[in-house]
């Protein structure tokens, strides 16, 4: 019986990982740019962590974790990445060494969500996590760096969806006005909903049921209850994405499905039939008390995550470019082992090369060559040899050239630095 993978989980084929270089090259350049610093933490973490960090009454903690059970120690596959962050900030002190810290991570992430197109039981998240900043200005600058960066990825059609929800204070009023909103109602919202009423009642506003979608259309809007203080962090980041021209709207039903979120909380969303349904490219927010509560100082904190096989869903597929690689093929005997020679002359030179081993006519040398997706193709053959010389094939301008031995990485530099003809598939 052959064996498959774990649903929801997928294989990324080496014909496909060109793509998610590509993507984690946008990224990484783009934080580290912005001053951020790469950080790895482990991908299982006490489960304790995520009951404490993203609440117990939320989807991702209830019923979305891979736990593991070992010995007397309950181990959870990290279902985001700001929890571990925030743990290894507070574990490792950073607090003391600086006032700041910009931090960008990239990685896998679990969730036994059920999966379809964009949802994954595996899928990769890049996200950043800024601490020390309690000011309207980090998170107007965060958003505007992710609108551009997105643009400037080739996606159309963003929406930049802001809200806040608040401090402690709002939230607890929100939380009592929503709940004498919607008990009234409790008949007409699913059963789910209806549990949700008491112990988690602003979740009740992500649900996609549409009972529960209808019950709370009219429900009070929770910038109506901010206090001042958040009223005027709320309006210093909207005059910050104003004054930067980054296109938003207040979006007040806003809520997203992690608890530890306050004040300001953002999503991205493209629209096109490649991303159906799943349209959030990203999220984030503020989450001003998840520093202290794991046992830190008061250090107020904002980030966001993106998730890679959204994006590449939603961006444009292209036809693979050849790459900068040399394919070596010999023909004849002497020539196998010259082609040891010139593969290894060549990548000490740094340029990406491989030899066909396995012998052959020179049109099926030709065809292997090809099939790699190599620019070049070295062909060396005895008579070459003899007069020690090599051919350089471009195999997308379809020309040759002889070349002295001695001049082969000269020459092949120069030619896979050159710009593929015009009209080629790969101009
Ligand atoms: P969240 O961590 O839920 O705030 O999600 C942030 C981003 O991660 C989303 O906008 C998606 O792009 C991505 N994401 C979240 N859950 C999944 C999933 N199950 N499969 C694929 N991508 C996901």
């Amino acid at each position: 019986m052959t064996l498959r993978a774990v649903k929801g989980m997928n294989d990324i084929l080496p014909d496909e990982i060109g793509r998610w270089h590509a993507l984690e090259t946008v990224l990484r350049r783009t934080f580290e740019l912005a001053g951020y610093r790469e950080i790895r933490t482990p991908v299982l973490e006490p489960t304790e962590l995520f009951v404490r960090s993203i609440g117990e009454a939320t989807e991702i903690v209830e019923k979305q974790m891979f736990i593991l059970k070992r010995e007397e120690e309950s181990l959870a596959l990290r279902p985001e990445g700001t929890a571990g962050v925030a743990r290894a900030y507070v574990a490792s002190a950073l607090h003391n060494r600086e006032p700041v810290s910009r931090l960008y991570y990239l990685g896998p992430m679990f969730r036994a969500e059920r999966p379809q197109r964009g949802r994954y039981r595996q899928f990769w998240q890049a996200g950043v996590e800024i601490y020390g900043d309690p000011g309207p200005g980090c998170d107007a600058e965060l958003i505007d760096m992710l609108v551009r960066m997105l643009t400037g990825l080739g996606l159309q059609n963003l929406r930049v969806l802001v809200n806040s929800l608040g401090g402690a204070d709002t939230r607890a009023r929100y939380r009592d006005a929503l709940a004498a909103y919607l008990r009234p109602k409790a008949a007409e919202l699913s059963e789910h909903a209806r549990r949700r009423l008491e112990d988690n009642p602003l979740r009740i506003l992500d649900s996609k049921n549409p009972q529960d979608q209808a019950a709370v259309a009219g429900a009070p809007s929770i910038l109506e209850l901010l206090t001042p203080e958040d009223r005027a962090h709320f309006d210093g980041v909207t005059r910050g994405l104003t004054a930067l021209g980054t296109p938003f709207e207040v979006s007040p039903g806003l809520v997203r499905g992690l608890d530890y979120y306050t004040r300001t909380l953002f999503e991205i969303q493209t629209s096109g039939a490649e991303i159906g349904s799943q349209n959030a490219l990203l999220g984030g927010g503020r989450y001003d008390a998840m520093v202290k509560e794991l046992g830190g100082p008061d250090v107020p904190a904002i980030g966001f995550a993106l998730g890679l096989e959204r994006v590449l869903l939603a961006l444009p597929a292209v036809a693979p470019a050849r790459e900068a690689r040399c394919f070596v093929a010999p023909l004849g005997e002497r020539a196998q082992v010259e082609a040891l020679l010139v593969v290894r002359e060549l990548r000490e030179a740094g340029i990406p090369a491989e030899a066909d081993t396995r012998g052959g006519s020179l049109k099926s040398l030709l065809r292997r060559a090809d099939g790699t997706g190599s620019r070049l193709c070295v062909v060396l053959g005895d008579d070459e040899i003899e007069r020690g010389a090599v051919t350089l094939k471009d195999l997308v301008a379809r020309a040759q050239v002889e070349v002295p031995r001695a001049e082969l990485v000269l020459r092949a530099r120069e030619a896979l630095a050159s710009a593929p003809p015009a009209g080629s598939s790969d101009a």
